[in-house]
């Protein structure tokens, strides 16, 4: 399954209409509010019109999810499962049109959004079908020596997502809501509405009951009316801290379950025993994957003093061979920013960083004149009192820190308010089981950056929010047990 992701080149494989509605009780229909632009951040050109959902449409996506419910929840967990993997197959049928699709909307490389994005979009799909008729197994349900306890679906989940993943993200809410039995109304970010839209076709070649599924698109005032909704019951949301703060705000006080996935700023752990090429790859990898636009994205490199310099003058060196450019090309690396408001928070960022006193160093490269563009970018001499050392820059920005010993790094990476992910390079085994106890971070790669398995909880500490996604643990969000 990972492996059928057919390379995409051209968008003529997406067929893209001039307007698109919302999509509730399995129908396109008209939003009532004014329509908006989504752009192609690489060079923008308008992609296509879309529907704003005001309080009324999402009131009835909510309604059609309601009514969903009844006869989702009821189905037998096998029944279910089909659905899941037939939704599964049609994403690997139409992996090459929804990758071009997701680089046009986003800016991403067709690169990753054929062989990261789509894969692990299919492969969630397929692990939350393996799941949904095998509940009882999951360890929330379980017989006890007192009888048997029991799960259910929460009933309808109201989820928002961000615009870095956009079918990820999507896949990552949808796949176990719909396993456990629940009904989904999801709000995509909107700058990337469009891969959402698609899905909702793919829900109907998959003859997926009216109402399971519903796509409400919008801006922060669409996502606030489905948090707000009285008939929704579980709130998933995805995206920066500063809303996650607002939405557990108006979720307190009602009988709503809430998970929240935030911002990060992790800690790249670079040994002086570490193999320094494969770290190079790491680091590359860690900060400059999706332009860095990465809740999880290795944004701090801390690199132990003795191979400060050895390690930067390699990293240069690599940074300076990236191809940075035209999404659609096979050969790009890192391709656009996905808006203007991103890069100008980008831009704003860099230049406080040099204004602190930070050294800055940018790839060279020729940026495309028209789009939104941004020059792999690396800052030395970083201090830990720095805006870039502790803000989310959520770009192709490495700031970089040092320390001497390994009580020191972990002091070091542990200083910020999120606690998402963080990665160490070592070839001492010992030092990455120390390291990782000590660290607090959802996420901890020893040697590698950046890995990602359905099977496998992702989720942050802190500010980073609070809940899983993935695996089993995925699960429990969305029952009662
Ligand atoms: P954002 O919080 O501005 O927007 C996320 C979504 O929330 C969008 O769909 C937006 O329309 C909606 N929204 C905005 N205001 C809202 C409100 N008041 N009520 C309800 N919904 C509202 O974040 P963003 O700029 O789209 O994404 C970037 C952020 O997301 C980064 O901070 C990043 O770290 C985080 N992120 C986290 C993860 C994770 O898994 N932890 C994954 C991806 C992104």
């Amino acid at each position: 399954i990972f492996e059928y992701a057919p390379a995409p080149e051209s968008r003529a494989v997406v067929d893209l209409q001039p307007a698109y509605g919302l999509f509730i009780n399995g129908e396109f229909t008209d939003g009532s509010g004014p329509t908006f632009k989504t752009v192609n951040p690489a060079t923008e050109e308008p992609l296509a019109e879309i529907a704003t959902a005001t309080s009324d449409d999402v009131d009835r996506a909510v309604q059609a999810a309601r009514k969903a419910f009844g006869v989702w929840s009821a189905l037998p967990g096998a029944e279910r499962a089909k659905y899941l993997f037939r939704i599964a197959r049609i994403i690997q049928e139409r992996a090459r049109e929804l990758a071009v699709l997701e680089s046009l909307d986003n800016g991403k490389p067709i690169r990753e959004s054929r062989d990261v994005d789509l894969p692990l979009v299919a492969a969630h799909f397929f692990y939350y079908a393996g799941w949904a008729d095998k509940l009882e197994y999951a360890g929330f349900g379980r017989r006890t020596t007192n009888g048997h306890s029991g799960t259910k679906p929460l009933g309808v989940a109201g989820q928002v997502i961000p615009w870095n993943f956009p079918l990820l993200m999507l896949a990552w809410k949808i796949a176990p809501a719909l396993a456990c039995g629940n009904t989904v109304v999801l709000k995509p970010a909107e700058t990337t509405p469009l891969s959402a839209l698609w899905f909702a076709d793919i829900c109907r070649q998959a003859d997926l009951p009216p109402g399971v599924v519903n796509i409400v698109t919008g801006a922060g005032e669409t996502g606030a009316a489905v948090v707000a909704h009285p008939d929704v019951n579980k709130v998933a949301f995805t995206g920066s801290t500063e809303v996650g703060r607002i939405i557990a705000r108006t979720v307190a006080g009602t009988d709503k379950k809430l998970t929240l996935e935030l911002g990060g700023k992790a800690a790249n752990i670079v040994f002086e025993d570490a193999a320094l090429d494969q770290a190079v790859e790491g680091i590359v990898n860690g900060i400059f994957f999706n332009q860095g636009h990465v809740c999880c994205a290795g944004s701090r490199l801390l690199v132990q003093e003795s191979i400060h310099d050895e390690l930067l003058a390699a990293l240069k060196r690599r940074m300076a061979t990236l191809r940075v450019g035209d999404p659609l090309d096979k050969n790009t690396d890192v391709g656009a920013i996905n808006s203007a408001a991103q890069l100008a928070k980008i831009r704003e960022l860099s230049e406080l960083g040099e204004a602190e006193g930070a050294e800055r160093w940018s790839a060279p490269c020729e940026l495309p004149e028209r789009g939104f563009w941004f020059a792999p970018t690396v800052f030395t001499g970083v201090a830990q009192s720095h805006a870039i050392a502790r803000d989310e820059i959520f770009g192709p920005v490495l700031s970089v820190l040092t320390f001497r010993t390994p009580a020191e790094a972990v002091e070091k990476a542990n200083n910020t308010p999120y606690g998402l992910s963080a990665g160490i390079w070592t070839e001492k085994g010992s030092r990455i089981l120390w390291m990782a106890d000590r660290l607090r971070a959802g996420v901890v790669w020893a040697n590698t950056f950046n890995k990602f398995d359905p099977a496998s909880p992702f989720g942050g500490y802190k500010e980073s929010g609070y809940g899983r996604e993935g695996g089993l643990l995925g699960l429990e969000a969305y029952l009662d047990v």
